[in-house]
């Protein structure tokens, strides 16, 4: 199917007030573009440069959403670019986010990424190491970041019961740090959670921004 079909079926799938990111990496501006014209504006990449050279011939009016590892030597690269960061993962990369976003006089909206999967490659604050460095005193001390919500990913396995579990310890993970830091504040409200094979589960406990790449493109060719 194309492009637009795959992206017509999804639409039509994912309930009202969930946000569709779809994850363009490794793919050409060619079938981005295809979303596009499908009224897809927003987009997910995983790599800065890929990031920034698609940003540049790709319209406006786009938000871009860098999804992957972010390396602190590109921070700087991508920040005119990006609209939402799901991926912090470290508190020196928050601090960095947060200096360099002041030094272009702009606040840059982010999410704090989870580690609750099995696998030990996956990046990410456990929610014990997130408590303790998402407070209300440190964040009174962010001037150039917006801490919008969290994103996290489930283990890498077929079990359904494992998944559903990673999901609800995202979830539980964001409403502990809604209660101790973010009463009240309506800013702070995704949960950027579910791929291609399992945000229908994400959805289910609670995601609402579901990250899409391969249900949509195709497989990726690395
Ligand atoms: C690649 C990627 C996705 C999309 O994965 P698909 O299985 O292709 O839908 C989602 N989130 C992150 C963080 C990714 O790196």
């Amino acid at each position: 199917m194309s492009v637009k079909e795959n992206l017509k079926q999804l639409r039509s799938a994912i309930p009202a007030g969930v946000e569709l990111v779809a994850v363009s990496k490794f793919h050409p501006v060619e079938a981005l573009t295809e979303a596009y014209d499908e009224g897809q504006r927003v987009f997910g990449e995983s790599r800065a440069n890929e990031l920034v050279s698609k940003a540049k011939v790709m319209p406006e009016d786009i938000k871009w959403h860098f999804i992957g590892h972010l390396q602190t030597n590109k921070v700087r690269q991508i920040l005119p670019y990006v609209s939402l960061i799901h991926s912090v993962d470290s508190e020196r990369l928050l601090r960095l986010i947060d200096s360099e976003s002041l030094r272009l006089g702009r606040r840059t909206d982010v999410l704090i990424q989870l580690h609750v999967a099995k696998e030990e490659t996956k990046f990410g604050f456990t929610p014990d190491e997130m408590l303790e460095v998402i407070t209300p005193e440190s964040v009174a001390e962010l001037k150039g970041v917006n801490i919008v919500g969290v994103m996290g990913m489930a283990s890498n396995v077929d079990d359904e019961v494992r998944i559903r579990e990673d999901f609800r310890e995202i979830r539980k993970a964001f409403d502990m740090l809604k209660s101790a830091v973010f009463p009240g504040k309506e800013e702070f409200h995704i949960i950027s959670m579910g791929m291609s094979h399992d945000w229908e589960i994400a959805v289910n406990e609670g995601g609402n921004m579901v990250r899409v790449g391969t249900s949509i493109f195709g497989e990726r060719e690395y």
